[in-house]
């Protein structure tokens, strides 16, 4: 038996130490730190936008997002946004924060991104616009989604949390959005803990969101007309996440590594593996997914069981939103079947990629695997 292999180790090994030691020295830890601003500008840029905010979390860029859309677009309570059904909960929830209403989209069996070709079936006069969510570590097929939203006019709020570096078809991942979000939680591949940034080139949009992530302060301090939140992320995390940034190359070639090497390993399981690549894209793996086949005899959370007690954590995939019971209870949902997101949860799980994750224990890891099917 080999010592406990978590699901995912970040790796701070870079100038993390160093740019955390500046913040402290100086005394700049608030949010008008040079990080901050720095990581706005930098990141903005990197991804073929005009400008950043950074955030507490990937979850609050959401938030504040769709609030500062739901304003400049004049969307009216009970309008809808199109979700993958397959999906961390955020963007719907943000939507419900909003007074918006989540209408989710089932999965592609293939590349487990939202399933183009359902898109327009729920599209109707309320609809506003479309959550377009990179699927761990593959991009959506974002093409035809774009000419879906133009055609009937919809803004795109692009969730690139699980795909920061990514591109499609060439282009930076977070530069298709009207509003584009990241997360910086310690798994993502820019780390700092908790974190996160909205992007955007439309200068009215940046200023509802800087507007609403600041509590909604006016020229007039501390006389308000709206209520907002307080999102701002401070420098110390700006530090940490801007030396992630600078390595975020780094990171990439690591997880695809790791994904090869299990590509090359778990080769002949019955199960479907996180795919190498599409036309429009290689996968980096933000995690490294399984889906077993039908015919085999466990469910995923048999096999992370069985796992664990081989000292190897594994992950479930994500519960399907049009399953969810806080959505059940809120009567949002409709009757519409979504099977390719219900087999996901059912038999896909997902395995360590670490970036301190040794050949010897990624090794470990696939003959472990292998074992259930022996
Ligand atoms: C991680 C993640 C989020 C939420 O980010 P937090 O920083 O954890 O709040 C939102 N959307 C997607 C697709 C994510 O992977």
């Amino acid at each position: 038996m080999t010592e406990f292999i978590p699901v995912f180790e970040p790796d701070l090994s870079g100038n993390e130490k160093l740019y955390l030691s500046r913040c402290i020295d100086s005394g700049w830890i608030g949010s008008n730190g040079n990080f901050v601003k720095q990581l706005e500008r930098d990141f903005a840029l990197f991804c073929n936008q005009k400008y950043g905010s950074c955030v507490t979390n990937g979850s609050a860029a959401l938030d504040v997002a769709i609030r500062a859309m739901k304003d400049v677009y004049e969307w009216q309570n009970d309008d809808e946004i199109i979700i993958p059904s397959f999906n961390i909960i955020s963007a719907a929830q943000s939507c419900i924060y909003n007074k918006l209403k989540p209408v989710f989209v089932d999965a592609e069996e293939y590349t487990w991104n939202i399933d183009v070709s359902k898109i327009e079936e729920m599209i109707n006069e309320r609809t506003r616009a479309i959550v377009i969510v990179h699927i761990y570590g593959l991009p959506s097929d974002v093409e035809p989604i774009l000419q879906i939203a133009k055609k009937y006019n919809l803004k795109i709020i692009e969730d690139a949390a699980q795909a920061h570096g990514q591109t499609y078809n060439s282009k930076k991942c977070g530069s298709f959005g009207d509003i584009s979000t990241f997360s910086f939680f310690t798994n993502k591949h820019i780390a700092c803990g908790e974190g996160g940034i909205v992007l955007t080139s439309n200068e009215k949009l940046i200023e509802k969101i800087n507007y609403y992530k600041n509590l909604c302060f006016t020229a007039d301090k501390f006389v308000h007309n709206d209520l907002g939140w307080n999102l701002r992320m401070s420098n110390l995390q700006a530090a940490v996440a801007y030396a992630q940034f600078e390595k975020l190359n780094e990171t990439i070639n690591k997880k695809q590594y790791i994904g090869n090497l299990y590509h090359e390993l778990l080769n002949g399981i019955p199960a479907k593996l996180s795919v190498k690549k599409t036309e429009y894209a290689d996968n980096h793996y933000w995690i490294f997914g399984i889906v077993l086949n039908e015919d085999v005899k466990y469910t995923a959370k048999d096999v992370i069981t069985k796992m664990r007690e081989q000292n190897i954590e594994m992950r479930p995939f994500f519960y399907p939103m049009h399953k969810q019971p806080v959505f059940e209870k809120m009567r949002i949902l409709d009757n519409i079947s979504r099977p390719v997101s219900e087999n996901l949860y059912n038999k896909g799980f997902y395995i360590p990629t670490g970036l301190n994750l040794t050949n010897e224990k990624i090794e470990y890891i696939a003959k472990q695997i292998k074992n259930l099917f022996a």
